[in-house]
């Protein structure tokens, strides 16, 4: 956390020079450990809410208007709130903002003119999330001191997203932003909506490498998988009757009636359902504090990624076979939705300077490009920032 309260009121109060009081939200974003693209096929995903958080400061107005601003695009839009009801999306970054308040009022909170100050730690398009922070700090602070449900929020910033921005996405990322917790991380199943806590050992860091690149196929490709799946489970569902999803589809199931699937959706609902269980198995070698089965479980959920999901690409598989040939490194995969954006790495705590020097020494020779590390300390869901 590199800002203060006091900091965000004074660049709120530059921007919208307002005698009104201001409070200000705080939601994070979050690192996937392991779980890729499973909850959206009612799967279970493990997630960590991270230090990198966005913030965002809001202050009544008399202008009529949602005035927003982000300090990280130097950019301030203004919509109509009597026109709130009827706006549709203008596809940019106000789309997130819009869209959640958009949904609160349909969901009978009455959204009224504001000031709104957006501030974010969270690298953008880098798979570390800042689309559900975005979210969920603009949620939190319209909704100010009305309650909600923290998991009917969840699904309404998610909603926003899917519905608004456009994006089909599934509950992670708005769920680990608002259910994280300092010092753990959190083991989410996307179908029951309820969460565990997966304690991690303590002799282990937990760093993100962002590739600096996303390729332009990655949204475009997530709408492709999410219809891919729907067709795998369209094919097994004969085999299993009554299933809705791939979390219907037992991995004994699957593996015998495989053969007559068509070869895309059979490798891709071969990802998801071996996917559940390594997630599963995850937790447990976690608890246990086996390392080297975590780091294996890691390196397996890549290759599925690579090769069964078809969502890696070749800087981020460089990473990834970069990092699990350093000494301490227990075990690498992408993290997010695919096709650039960041790594997450399982390291020995005596091994991460050696470490980011040698990532940043081949990535750079190979791709012209400075990588950047996150250290991942888990940190507190959403709230109303306190310092
Ligand atoms: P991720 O969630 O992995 O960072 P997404 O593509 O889902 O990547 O979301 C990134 C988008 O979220 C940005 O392109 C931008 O539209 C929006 N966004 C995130 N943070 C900010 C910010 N601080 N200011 C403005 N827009 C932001
Ligand atoms: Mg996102």
């Amino acid at each position: 956390m590199t800002v203060s309260q006091n900091q965000l009121e004074h660049d709120f109060r530059e921007v919208f020079r307002t005698p009104h009081p201001v409070a200000v939200f705080r939601a994070p974003g979050r690192v996937n450990l392991i779980g890729e693209h499973t909850d959206y096929n009612q799967g279970l995903v493990c997630p960590i809410a991270l230090d990198l958080a966005c913030y965002a400061a809001i202050a009544p107005a008399t202008h009529g208007k949602l005035r927003v601003y982000s300090a990280e695009l130097g950019e301030t839009h203004e919509f109509e709130i009597r026109a709130l009801a009827s706006l549709s999306p203008r596809h940019d970054w106000t789309d997130y903002v819009v869209g959640v308040a958009q949904l609160l009022q349909r969901a009978g909170v009455e959204v009224t003119p504001v000031d709104l100050y957006i501030h974010s730690e969270v690298p953008r398009g880098s798979g570390l999330s800042s689309s559900a922070a975005l979210e969920v700090a603009s949620a939190l602070a319209l909704l100010g001191n009305r309650g909600m449900d923290r998991l009917e929020l969840a699904k309404l910033c998610q909603q926003a997203e899917a519905q608004f921005v456009g994006l089909p996405c599934g509950i992670m990322d708005q769920y680990a932003s608002l259910f994280g917790r300092e010092g753990t991380a959190i083991l989410i199943d996307c179908r029951s909506y309820t969460h565990s806590e997966v304690r991690l050992p303590s002799n282990l860091r937990v760093i993100a490498v962002n590739s600096m690149v996303k390729h332009e196929l990655a949204s475009s490709a997530y709408g492709q998988r999410v219809a891919e799946c729907r067709e795998a489970v369209a094919e097994l569902e004969p085999f299993q009757p009554g299933a809705t999803s791939l979390r219907d589809i037992p991995l004994t199931v699957f593996e015998r009636f495989q053969d007559s699937m068509s070869p895309i959706p059979r490798k891709r609902a071969r990802h998801i359902i071996s996917e559940n269980a390594r997630v599963l198995d995850f937790a447990a070698a976690a608890q246990s504090g086996d390392l080297p089965e975590m780091g294996r479980l890691f390196i397996a959920a890549h290759r599925s990624l690579q090769y069964d999901f078809e969502i890696s690409c070749e800087e981020i598989d460089f990473l990834v076979d970069t990092a699990i040939k350093i000494k301490g490194v227990h075990g690498a995969r992408m993290t997010g939705g695919g096709f650039g954006g960041c790594t997450v790495n399982l390291v020995d705590p005596s091994a991460v300077m050696e470490f980011e020097r040698r990532i940043t020494a081949a990535y750079s020779g190979r791709f012209r490009k400075t990588p950047l590390f996150y250290d991942c300390e888990p940190s507190a869901g959403a709230g109303r920032f306190t310092p």
